[in-house]
């Protein structure tokens, strides 16, 4: 275990084991101050309509390039960064760097609809006093339309939120900004919870791609993700479902009538540049 976190720390799963590791290397020292060094970068991963095709958008994903270690994935420093608080001024640059680069997507690289962006929101961030602000400061200084952003917040960082708690969230809603619970069905999800969360999208965890690798597909995921999408479009949500890594799975899954796939199969995440041609490309 130990050798195969040395050997390729970036695709490392466990966060227990992540924090070891980062412990363990001293990467604690180095992130305070790794903002204004620069040391952070965002990538980005197509979010595809699986009925068309057609690019919808992208997920921001942030990483940390360590200047020792090399590329960290977020499981190896966000816990940390919560820990220390800094998530709250990273979580803010991340938020900025996706806006404006909507933004710019939205003026060159216009497809065939304007692409949007989907940016992940810590569970410090949803509770600090700030948030509305800098959503709307971020929207009002780009111009993008609130439309064009989704925010994706976990089930298990809204469990036992009281209403109260939910108020900056509802506020961010009625921007018109979407809000999609990343994740879902891994947790407890509590179902009548879709009756009071401000929340727009189902994003279903890549466990339920998972079962649908082959064919045929586990008959139990099929009838799980078929219920899930039931219940979601029936409250006038949408589903969007991650990892999604082979033609068989895209496929089951636009039969189950999921909205947007995301995964290996459509693109990993890549560089923004990647994304504005693959937009393009969609225009044609
Ligand atoms: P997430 O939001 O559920 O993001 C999806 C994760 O699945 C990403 O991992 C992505 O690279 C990975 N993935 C995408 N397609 C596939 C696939 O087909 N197969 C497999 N096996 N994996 C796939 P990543 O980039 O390591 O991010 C991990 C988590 O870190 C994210 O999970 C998200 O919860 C968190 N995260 C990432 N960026 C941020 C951020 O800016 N702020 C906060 N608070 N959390 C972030
Ligand atoms: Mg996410
Ligand atoms: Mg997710
Ligand atoms: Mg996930």
């Amino acid at each position: 275990r130990a050798k195969e976190l040395g050997g390729n720390r970036y695709e490392v799963a466990d966060p227990d084991a992540d924090a070891r590791v980062i412990t363990r290397h001293g990467l604690t020292n180095r992130l305070p101050g790794a903002l204004e060094r620069g040391e952070f970068f965002v990538e980005y991963q197509p979010l595809i309509g699986l009925s068309d095709g057609a690019v919808h958008g992208a997920e921001a994903l942030v990483r940390w390039g360590h200047p020792v270690h090399g590329v960290l994935g977020p499981d190896q420093f966000i816990p940390l960064a919560e820990h220390t608080g800094q998530i709250v001024p990273l979580g803010r640059w991340v938020l900025e760097q996706a806006v404006r680069q909507a933004e710019v997507w939205q003026r060159h690289h216009h497809g065939s609809r304007a692409p949007r962006v989907n940016v992940n929101l810590s569970p410090i961030q949803l509770h600090h006093p700030d948030l509305v602000a800098e959503v709307t400061r971020v929207l009002d200084e780009t111009g993008l339309a609130p439309e064009s952003l989704c925010l994706e917040v976990t089930e298990s960082a809204l469990i036992g939120a009281d209403q109260d708690a939910l108020k900056p969230l509802r506020r961010i809603a009625d921007l018109g900004v979407d809000i999609a619970l990343d994740d879902f069905g891994t947790g407890y999800s509590n179902l009548s919870s879709l009756r009071w969360l401000p929340v727009s999208v189902l994003k279903l965890d890549r466990a339920f791609s998972r079962g649908m690798s082959h064919h045929p597909a586990d008959p139990v995921d099929l009838k799980i993700v078929e219920g899930i999408v039931s219940l979601a479009h029936g409250l006038g949500l949408s589903v969007t479902v991650e990892g999604v890594e082979t033609s068989a799975q895209a496929e089951h899954l636009r039969e189950l009538g999921c909205d947007i796939g995301q995964g290996w199969f459509y693109g990993r995440p890549a560089p923004p540049e990647q994304l504005g041609t693959l937009m393009l490309a969609d225009a044609s």
